[in-house]
């Protein structure tokens, strides 16, 4: 199903024009508008799905697999030292476009994306707190 609200949706399907990197009957690679480093890409399934939680389990293999061979046409083509592969879910994770989406975001050596987090402390309350939650589901 498409969304006709869904800025994504149209790009996947060609309706919106793009940089398109690669594309068969289910994926679109895009470069993304506001890179976050030379060659950062978006993985757009044609077909709409909010978020990680909406998509089949097979259309979602695919897209990681997909992920994987990106990156390493990328590595190759582009000469990044490192790679990193996101997927925001929900508001408090970032997402901002809410059609799934997978960034692949080549890594240069001292470039100055800051995909990073300040290091907690994993505390004996938290750690049986998360185990006995976990373990009860
Ligand atoms: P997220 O924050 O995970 O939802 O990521 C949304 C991404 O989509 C951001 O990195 C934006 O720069 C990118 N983006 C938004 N609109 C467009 C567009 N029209 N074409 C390409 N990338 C876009
Ligand atoms: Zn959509």
């Amino acid at each position: 199903m498409k969304d006709v609200n869904c800025i994504f949706c149209k790009i996947a399907n060609g309706d919106i024009p793009s940089a398109t990197l690669y594309e068969d009957d289910d994926f679109r690679v895009i470069l993304d508008l506001g890179p976050a480093t030379k060659g950062h890409a978006l993985i757009l399934p044609k077909e709409h799905f909010a978020n990680l939680f909406e998509i089949p389990e097979e259309l979602e293999t695919r897209a990681f697999a997909l992920a994987k061979k990106m990156a390493g046409k990328m590595k190759d083509a582009l000469g990044c030292d490192g790679f990193n592969i996101v997927q925001n879910n929900g508001i408090a994770a970032g997402q901002t476009v809410f059609h799934f989406h997978i960034h692949l975001i080549p890594r240069y050596d001292h470039d100055e994306a800051g995909i990073s987090w300040k290091p907690g402390t994993l505390t004996e309350e938290a750690k049986e707190e998360i185990l006995s939650k976990m373990r009860a589901n």
